[in-house]
């Protein structure tokens, strides 16, 4: 087959959520610099973004195509508009949401028909892609986006359902089989595999036909690299059984060509770029304390301000992103905070230029959800992290940085909650905050996240462990594709 008449075509699919389209954009451009021709399927809300992503970045990709499926607002129940997780009013919409997600499937084949790809990329919530694809004869490979920790962890824990075994929410037990003694508690885990409402059925269920739909389908992308966590990706692929690649980070790939660090990403941001720059260019090398909690966490105004009372305690220069509930009124700072941490600590109300600020040299550690997004940006910006997860996965990612990879340590959270932060008082911000930026094992900390950043550097470069995948990646679609081109003709 002449690839320059017929390129490979790959349609990726990402969903309708930050923390699943910032990821997807960076491998859609990632495959385009490989040659492949790549469609984006979104919806009209959600293709704004993706068209600025794509327009900010240095390298100009005519290989990529934006094509638009209507989202089932109204059909499913939901606001008009309501097209990103991000926009859902409250949690009792999120079923809705997810009603609308099944309703893509139709439009979804229709588009398939259109644009006959030789391959669909399609993320871990659209689990009836795999069917799709499969009634075109194209290959379906799944994108989770997190890390192999996270989805061992939680393979392990349906298996094996080691939870059932201790009498108490709070009593420690060990994921069976998963490499690293890894103890957790009932309390933190998703509330699926904890409860029996309906609505934590409901997603229990879905989660079900995710793990089948990536046991059924051609493959599965990770955005990591294999330094990073190699016991888990060995575990992941051969005691697990599944066909991975790992090609992350994705957004690092092309930086020593003409990429530079993004600024736009996922949003506008609520700063402008340079006044942020200029303001970390007046602090030490590792003094500022960076604190972000993802595209969807809100905590009560409660929360806000032991978080703000422990930051000013700890003495340290700091960044702090806050969003707020409106519905909680504005009283969410101590009074006199802004005056007495003047030059001090920079509030973000809204959305940060996260990357920018991470790689910043100014930046000492970083405060995550530990959304898997933020913990990669986190290890390429080579910066120790302190850990406050809140819902997902995000409690297994805290155990890679805290216990297997050693670059960070919990503030304390002990109940996974969706969406609104559980309870932490000011004094273990303090004291977290201290441990990453003071001492000896802060010291220890750091070097270790610089050692894990220029591995990460290493593994996307020519002949790295990443570069490797996607290229073996990339040939292996390449010759699925000829023979798909044959049986056609
Ligand atoms: N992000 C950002 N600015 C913000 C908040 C988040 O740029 O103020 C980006 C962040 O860099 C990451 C993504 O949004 O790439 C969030 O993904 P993650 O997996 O960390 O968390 P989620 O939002 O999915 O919980």
């Amino acid at each position: 087959m002449d690839s320059q008449s017929n390129p490979l075509h790959i349609l990726v699919f990402p969903f309708m959520g930050h923390g699943h389209t910032i990821p997807t954009i960076d491998m859609a451009k990632l495959f385009a610099s490989k040659g492949v021709r790549v469609t984006i399927v979104t919806t009209p809300l959600n293709k704004p973004p993706i068209s600025k992503a794509l327009e900010q970045s240095k390298i100009h990709f005519n290989n990529i195509d934006i094509q638009t499926i209507k989202f089932p607002c109204v059909e499913a129940g939901l606001p008009e508009g309501c097209e990103n997780v991000d926009s859902i009013p409250s949690v009792s919409f999120v079923p809705a949401f997810f009603a609308a997600i099944r309703l893509l499937q139709q439009p979804f084949e229709e588009l398939l028909l259109q644009q006959k790809p030789h391959c669909v990329v399609a993320d871990m919530f659209f689990p009836w892609a795999t069917d799709s694809a499969a009634k075109f004869g194209i290959p379906r490979i799944v994108f989770h986006g997190t890390s192999f920790f996270s989805l061992c962890a939680s393979q392990c824990m349906k298996k094996y359902q080691p939870y059932k075994n201790v009498s108490s929410d709070t009593d420690l037990f060990e994921i069976t089989d998963l490499p690293g003694n890894i103890k957790m508690t009932r309390l933190q885990l998703p509330n699926t595999l904890t409860e029996n409402d309906p609505i934590s059925q409901s997603f229990a269920k879905l989660f079900e036909e995710i793990k089948d739909s990536e046991v059924r389908s051609y493959g599965v992308i990770v955005n990591s690299f294999y330094e990073l966590e190699n016991v888990y990706a060995d575990y992941y692929r051969e005691v697990l059984g599944i066909k991975e690649w790992h090609i992350g980070p994705f957004s690092i790939h092309n930086r020593n060509k003409e990429e530079e660090i993004p600024s736009y990403r996922g949003k506008e941001a609520s700063i402008d770029k340079h006044e942020c720059l200029k303001w970390l260019d007046t602090k030490n090398i590792n003094s500022v304390v960076y604190m972000c909690f993802g595209s969807m966490t809100h905590f009560l105004n409660s929360q806000l301000k032991e978080i703000a009372m422990g930051l000013e305690a700890s003495g340290h220069n700091f960044i702090w992103v806050v969003r707020t509930q409106t519905e909680d009124g504005d009283e969410w700072l101590p009074e006199g905070f802004e005056e007495r941490t003047e030059g001090k600590g920079l509030i973000i109300r809204g959305w940060s230029p996260q990357v920018m600020i991470l790689e910043h040299e100014a930046i000492g550690a970083f405060v995550t959800h530990c959304g898997w997004n933020s913990v990669l940006e986190g290890v390429v910006a080579g910066v120790p992290m302190i850990t406050w997860p809140v819902a997902a996965e995000q409690f297994y990612n805290e155990k890679l940085v805290t216990e297997v990879l050693k670059t960070g340590v919990p503030v304390g959270v002990k109940k996974w909650v969706m969406k609104v932060g559980d309870n932490v008082e000011w004094d273990a911000v303090e004291k977290a905050v201290k441990r990453v930026m003071e001492g000896e094992e802060a010291y220890e900390m750091r070097n270790k996240a610089k050692m894990l950043a220029e591995m990460a550097k290493k593994a996307v470069e020519e002949d790295g462990s990443s570069y490797s995948q996607l290229n073996a990646l990339i040939e292996e679609l390449r010759s699925l594709s000829h023979h798909q081109h044959i049986s056609q003709e």
